[in-house]
Order: C-alpha cells, then sequence, then structure tokens
C-alpha cells in the first residue's frame, strides 16, 4: 500500500512513524526546506541560541501517554513560562494572579480578599459570557480588562473583544496566589535539543522516505493509495469556495549582548505599542550559556495569500465557510485531513500529537 503523507510537521511526522513500525511506508513531503512544520527550531550561526522560528513553543501536557512518547524520543528539560507585562510603565505577572492584582491596585490583599475584592468589581450578567469581552469583564472586572486584555487582543486578532469567543481568554488561568506559571498542565518542558530535533528522530526510520522543498501536486497523489493531509483544508480544493481567514505574525528581529529584558517573554497590551510582545530565545533554553541575545518583536495582521497561516480566526463567516469545506472533505475518498491547518482549528501540540496517534492506529485498524 502506498502512502503519502503532505507536511513534515508533528501531525505528518507522527503519522509516518506509527505507519512506519507497523511495517507501513510512507513518504513525506513538506514545501519548506526543513522540517517540524511551525514548531521548527535552529541554532542562530551568529549567537548559537536556540531559535523557535515560527514564535515560542513550550510543551504542556495532562496526556501521559503523550508526554512519554515525547520523552522516548528526546530529553525534555523542565521549563516553566513565567510571562510578564509591561503597562503605563511598570512591569506586571501574567497570567493574573495575586502578585498582579496586589501591584495593580496598591493592595496587601490575602487569596480570599482579592477573591471577594475581584468579584466585587466583576461585571455580573443572568447570562453566560459569550463574547471575550463579557468573559473579561466577568472574570477580572473592567480595570484589568482595560490594562491587560483589551489592547492586546484588538492587536492580536485586529477585531472588537466584543466580536470574538469567549473560549479565547477561557485559554489563560487566573489565580488568587502568587503561582505564577502561564499553564495549569501537570507535564511541562522545552527539548534539550529543540523540536527539530525530536522531529527528526522521528522521521528516522527506514520506511519512510522524506522529501522537503516538495509542494504537493495532484500527480503524486494520484501514485497513493492513501492521503494524510495536514496542509490547509481550503488548500487542498483549490481554495475554490474562498480562503479561510487566519491571523499571521511579522517577527522583527534584534540582538543584544547579556540578557536583555531578563524573561522569555514580555507582552505589550498597551494599544500604543504597535507589537504584542518580545519574545528573548535564550530564556527558552536556561539550562545553555550564550554572551550574545536574540529577540523577535511580534506583530499580528490578517493573513494575505502567500502569509504563513497561524491562527484561525474562526468567527461566524469563516465557521458558515469551513462547514462548506467540511462537506467537501467527508466525501472525498482516500484523504485524512490532520492537523492544526487540515482541520482549521488551534492546536497545542500535545493534542496535535494525540490526534495524530488516534488517526494512525484508526488507520491501522481498518487495514488490519
Ligand atoms: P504544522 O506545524 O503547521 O505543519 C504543517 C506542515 O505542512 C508545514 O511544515 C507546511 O510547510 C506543510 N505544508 C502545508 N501545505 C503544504 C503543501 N501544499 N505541500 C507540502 N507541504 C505543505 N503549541 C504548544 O503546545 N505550545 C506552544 O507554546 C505553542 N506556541 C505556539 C505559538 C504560535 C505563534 C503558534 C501559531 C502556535 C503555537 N503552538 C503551540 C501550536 C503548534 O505550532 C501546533 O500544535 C503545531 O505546529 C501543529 O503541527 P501540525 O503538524 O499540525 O502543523
Ligand atoms: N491575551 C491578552 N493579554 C495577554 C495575553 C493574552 O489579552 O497578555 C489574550 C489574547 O486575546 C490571546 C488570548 O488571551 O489571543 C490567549 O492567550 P495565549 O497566551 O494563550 O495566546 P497564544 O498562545 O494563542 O498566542
Amino acid at each position: 500500500m502506498a502512502i503519502l503523507i503532505v507536511g513534515a510537521g508533528f501531525s505528518g511526522a507522527v503519522i509516518a512513524r506509527e505507519l512506519a513500525e507497523a511495517g507501513i511506508s510512507s513518504t513525506v513531503i513538506d514545501a519548506r526546506d526543513h522540517i517540524a512544520g511551525n514548531c521548527h527550531t535552529e541554532r542562530c550561526p551568529q549567537t548559537g541560541v536556540m531559535l523557535h522560528r515560527y514564535g515560542p513553543h513550550i510543551f504542556h501536557t495532562d496526556d501521559a501517554e503523550v508526554w512519554s512518547y515525547v520523552g522516548a524520543r528526546a530529553t525534555f528539560m523542565p521549563f516553566r513560562n513565567q510571562v510578564k507585562s509591561t503597562v503605563g510603565g511598570q512591569v506586571f505577572s501574567m497570567p493574573i494572579n495575586l502578585h498582579t492584582i496586589n501591584q495593580f491596585f496598591g493592595t496587601t490583599l490575602r487569596p480570599a480578599e482579592a477573591q471577594a475584592f475581584i468579584a466585587a468589581r466583576a461585571v455580573k450578567s443572568d447570562q453566560p459570557p459569550a463574547s471575550f469581552e463579557e468573559q473579561a469583564l466577568h472574570m477580572v472586572g473592567p480595570d484589568l480588562y482595560e490594562a491587560f486584555f483589551k489592547g492586546y487582543t484588538e492587536k492580536q486578532w485586529g477585531r472588537s473583544p466584543r466580536d470574538l469567543p469567549a473560549s479565547i481568554l477561557k485559554r489563560l488561568p487566573m489565580r488568587f496566589n502568587y503561582d505564577d506559571n502561564y499553564f495549569n498542565h501537570r507535564f511541562q518542558g522545552i527539548p534539550a535539543e529543540g523540536y527539530t530535533h525530536l522531529v527528526a528522530r522521528l522521521l528516522d526510520h527506514p520506511k519512510i522516505a522524506l522529501h522537503l522543498s516538495t509542494p504537493y501536486s495532484a500527480d503524486l497523489a494520484a501514485r497513493h493509495d492513501h492521503l494524510f493531509w495536514s496542509g490547509p483544508l481550503d488548500g487542498y480544493f483549490g481554495y475554490r469556495l474562498g480562503r479561510l481567514g487566519y491571523r499571521t505574525l511579522d517577527f522583527e528581529r534584534f540582538t543584544d549582548t547579556g540578557d536583555h529584558q531578563g524573561c522569555a517573554v514580555m507582552n505589550y497590551p498597551g494599544a500604543d505599542v504597535p507589537f504584542t510582545r518580545i519574545t528573548e530565545h535564550k530564556h527558552f533554553a536556561p539550562w545553555e550559556q550564550h554572551d550574545q541575545t536574540v529577540c523577535y518583536r511580534e506583530y499580528a495582521r490578517e493573513a494575505g495569500e502567500g502569509d504563513i497561516p497561524y491562527y484561525p480566526i474562526r468567527l461566524a463567516a469563516e465557521q458558515s465557510l469551513l462547514t462548506e469545506y467540511e462537506a467537501l472533505a467527508r466525501a472525498e475518498q482516500g484523504v485524512t485531513f490532520v492537523g492544526r491547518l487540515g482541520t482549521y482549528r488551534y492546536l497545542d501540540m500535545d493534542v496535535t500529537i494525540r490526534e495524530a496517534l488516534d488517526v494512525a492506529r484508526a488507520f491501522l485498524a481498518r487495514a488490519a
């Protein structure tokens, strides 16, 4: 059976590996000249710093099987994302925790006092919050919303938080203690040698043939019995019904000596600053030593043709187009649509790997 896998990111690499271990050969192609998709990491030739080329990636999961799957192929170093946020000339702790609250309001509240204090400010409603703005007002009240969320979200999404779903904010925790870990998950870390090394280990198997700088073409598919597609869902169909909307990112790189900002991620929620955050990449590998440092200013904008699609927008217009593309996808014989682009969803790496494992196993069970 001849299998073609489009995309050498986590989706494609995990599926290829699972099939290979079951004795099934596959060809993996990627339009880019490197593996690992958007999780690609590479060493800066000038400074030696490990760079996350498409934005910073921290592995965090509660899925014990996925954690041991990646841990069997790479050494994971413990990493805790402790994000800071510069607002009105002061630096605060993110996600919002007791330190943020006490610093912002000039108080010395204890956990239960802070909870009551925020509850008194929160905007109450009989209906569950539907929009991002309603969710934020319900969770933190207007002062913290205006300072930390409103401007950042307008820049990130190019839309009013009134028009965005509450689910976007629900990704962030809020705590009434001094825990400033950005994630709640049980397992968190970053591979010591970067994500590209991990994906290379997955693809390193005699039953996997890898071709980089190779965009998909229909004649390639005609020579295979089954296609796993981790490219854009609308792209597979030649965008014939229109384009699914994405936000893209521009990274403005600069270098410095020593330590530029003292942390990995500094957010800038203010509407007066055009970027959303600055990431300093050597802080994602605190086990390494470098004299120089590399930072990226991150700007978000609407993705046009030819831009890298990063964040699916998934508002009403996109949802109805998505439903139409999903109907086309269901009718397509011999193709499985996978991953963040193939299913037009924001997927963290652990969910991507979980879904790829499940897809491969279901395929193998059918083939048996
Ligand atoms: P991708 O990595 O996008 O791989 C798809 C591949 O398909 C690409 O290499 C592409 O070149 C190739 N391709 C597309 N079309 C074609 C074609 N026509 N022909 C050939 N090849 C094609 N997740 C976390 O868990 N933690 C984080 O901290 C985190 N940070 C993130 C930060 C940002 C800015 C973003 C946008 C995402 C972040 N993620 C994070 C999510 C993570 O990037 C995804 O989970 C992961 O990339 C999904 O893997 P994938 O293989 O599905 O897709
Ligand atoms: N967000 C914000 N201020 C911040 C950080 C996040 O308003 O300082 C909002 C923003 O809308 C973002 C969402 O919360 O899209 C989810 O944040 P997360 O850090 O998970 O964003 P991602 O990892 O998707 O970039």
